[in-house]
């Protein structure tokens, strides 16, 4: 008896409190967001963005190796030079939205993992791939916009050789406890010329080419760049720590 009287005022002050509310009681003003000028007012990156490349100068990347980056530069572009190595920025980074754009070179007679490969390492560890889509068969969980070797994209969204192609990732970088421990895995979101190709996708740790992937405990790390031995070019790269 006295757990139904004890309900039943439980069940009354609930539904008071309910007809006590106003539209404001579940509004709030504060804290106000940043204001972030939109790259498409500026036409060029968000106001509060960090420019990785934009057109003029590797100043914000260093060669893998340690040593200064010898890639390219010509025409607001950037270009792999194969055989000099991958690249990585000299910022370190966790958490992020990073905007990219990649053209594949002339095909050649290159096909499959051997046409237009680079790849984008978020962390240094993790890659988005990077491939010449055009009508280029091979592995799907190794295709343009796959987590290399984890999980194909949901849809083919490239366009043609010889053109643009606008890649906006946003990263959730891995969070490791004591001991290395991984408390919470990479998750990845990845939009190809618009298009949504990869959808909070968790990963299951790095992207190796022979094996399993794993997680091996790290705090924030530069972005790389890969040299897979093509000319693959970049430009308008710029990242927004979040
Ligand atoms: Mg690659």
């Amino acid at each position: 008896m006295k757990k139904i009287i004890l309900l039943a005022t439980v069940v009354v002050s609930v539904v008071s409190a309910y007809a006590q509310m106003k539209p404001e009681s579940t509004e709030w003003y504060y804290p106000q967001p940043t204001k972030v000028i939109p790259a498409k007012v500026l036409n060029q990156p968000p106001s509060d963005a960090i420019v990785l490349f934009d057109g003029k100068d590797l100043s914000k990347w260093t060669s893998s190796n340690g040593e200064s980056a010898k890639w390219k530069v010509s025409n607001g572009e950037m270009f792999v030079v194969p055989g000099t190595g991958s690249i990585r920025t000299k910022e370190f980074f966790g958490d992020c939205q990073l905007h990219i754009e990649f053209k594949s070179p002339a095909p050649g007679n290159h096909n499959g993992q051997n046409r237009g490969n680079s790849g984008i390492f978020l962390q240094s560890t993790y890659e988005v791939q990077v491939l010449d889509g055009d009508n280029n068969s091979t592995y799907v969980n190794g295709m343009v916009g796959s987590i290399y070797k984890q999980k194909a994209p949901a849809v083919d969204a490239y366009t043609k050789n010889g053109e643009w192609q606008v890649y906006d990732i946003y990263w959730k970088a891995p969070v490791f406890g004591t001991g290395g421990k991984l408390e919470s895995p990479a998750m990845i979101t990845v939009v190809l010329n618009g298009i949504l190709i990869q959808n909070n996708y968790i990963l299951k740790g790095d992207t190796p080419y022979i094996g399993f992937p794993k997680y091996e405990a790290h705090g924030r790390l530069p972005l790389e760049l890969q040299d897979h031995g093509t000319d693959v070019a970049y430009r308008n790269i710029w990242i927004r720590n979040l």
